[in-house]
């Protein structure tokens, strides 16, 4: 381990592949893992409460609550608002399986509104005509970090009473018309999975300012019980706890938050590294028009989390499969963002989709690929992948 706080070596050799995903974890969030270990305090305690308070002052709300993932963040959202069976939520194909999946946990039906061609997410115009009198909420997916149209989605939601439960599970740190992802919303959702902006290997958390829903989320995300475990078994505590709810097992551990505090450090230099990396993609791409490169509202600040390029097959000889393969024998690690949930087989045969029920995001899904983008890379990777990219391009060119 190294002691002057630098960053452990995983080596990526230059003759190895460059993995499209890694996370950086330096030797104080390992040192404060171990001093979890030792403490006797493994799970939900003190350092998840610290860990909370500096995530709500950093994205400036008012509360937080960790989770063991934002799909568990997600679930306990939409059950806290009174999303029951027969309910209808509104959201967006073009995103992970967790934002319709939590929607289904509850017996409600997810009705999916087509993305936007230059955003890839949810178009505030589509929205109106889905509203029915079963609507209790819509979920915008910030796809890639790029933050939605808040303002127009805000709008429909006052004017027909519903509530809006961001997926920001791709947005952090990231900003609309200067205000923070997770203060917008009635409650956001962010992801800490191994491959987010900020990771704890596994875990999640919610963002709200409304009291009563979060006392509601966090009683449910603790099996319904009406204190939580360190309220009870610390020294001010006592033995005695009543069951008030039906409720889950999602609670966050003090072995997560500690890599979590660290991370929190650290997560602006993060986030200027993503956006440098992402300006030399789009720089190394420029002249190219087989691609195209991410478009970003001039309103908002993006998190990079993902920098999503868009292949204009119709310039091309070789398919996105194919463009794919060419990178991985490149060395170069990818992947695609996303399948939307119309195309999988669970949903095409609950609801009955065709793929052109939503053909925005049908035609984006075919031409999309997404190239590594972390605070882990090197500058010379970022070399590697545009001339990896360039070379593919300039060979099956039309
Ligand atoms: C990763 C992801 C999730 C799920 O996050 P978990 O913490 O793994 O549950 C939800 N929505 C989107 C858009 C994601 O990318």
């Amino acid at each position: 381990m190294n002691k002057e706080g630098k960053e452990l070596d995983v080596k990526v050799s230059r003759k190895a592949i460059l993995p499209f995903s890694l996370p950086s974890i330096d030797a104080d969030a390992i040192e404060e893992v171990v001093d979890t270990l030792q403490s006797g305090w493994i799970t939900t305690g003190p350092k998840t409460k610290r860990f909370e308070s500096e995530f709500a002052k950093f994205i400036g709300c008012r509360y937080a609550i960790a989770v063991s993932s934002c799909t568990a963040a997600l679930h306990l959202a939409l059950d806290a608002i009174g999303v029951k069976e027969g309910d209808e939520v509104i959201t967006t194909p073009y995103t992970f399986t967790s934002t319709a999946e939590a929607v289904l946990y509850l017996k409600a039906r997810p009705i999916f509104v087509d993305c936007r061609k230059d955003t890839f997410n949810i178009d505030p115009e589509e929205i109106l005509p889905k509203i029915t009198p079963k609507t209790k909420a819509i979920i915008p997916v910030h796809f890639a970090g790029q933050p939605c149209c808040m303002d127009e989605i805000l709008e429909i939601a006052k004017s027909h009473n519903l509530k809006v439960i961001e997926d920001a599970a791709h947005a952090f740190p990231a900003r609309y018309k200067g205000r923070m992802i997770g203060t917008i919303g009635d409650i956001t959702c962010f992801s800490f999975y191994a491959t987010k902006n900020l990771t704890t290997g596994e875990g999640g958390m919610i963002a709200t300012d409304n009291e009563d829903l979060t006392a509601m989320m966090r009683i449910k995300s603790l099996h319904g019980i009406s204190k939580d475990a360190w309220m009870r078994y610390s020294a001010e505590g006592s033995w005695y706890y009543e069951i008030v709810r039906l409720g889950y097992k999602y609670n966050f551990t003090d072995i997560q938050a500690a890599i979590g505090i660290h991370q929190l450090q650290r997560i602006n230099d993060f986030h200027q590294i993503r956006a440098k990396y992402a300006q030399m993609y789009n720089e190394g791409f420029k002249d190219l028009p087989e691609l195209v490169t991410p478009w970003v509202k001039p309103d908002v600040e993006h998190s990079w989390h993902l920098y999503v390029i868009q292949l204009v097959l119709e310039r091309l000889r070789i398919n996105r499969a194919e463009f794919i393969k060419a990178l991985k024998a490149e060395k170069i690690g990818s992947s695609v963002h996303f399948i939307p949930l119309h195309l999988h087989p669970y949903y095409r045969e609950r609801f009955g989709y065709r793929a052109k029920d939503f053909p925005n995001a049908f035609d984006l899904y075919q031409r999309v690929v997404s190239l590594p983008l972390y605070p882990k890379m090197t500058e010379d990777d970022v070399g590697d992948v545009i001339r990896a990219v360039r070379k593919i391009v300039k060979t099956y060119r039309k």
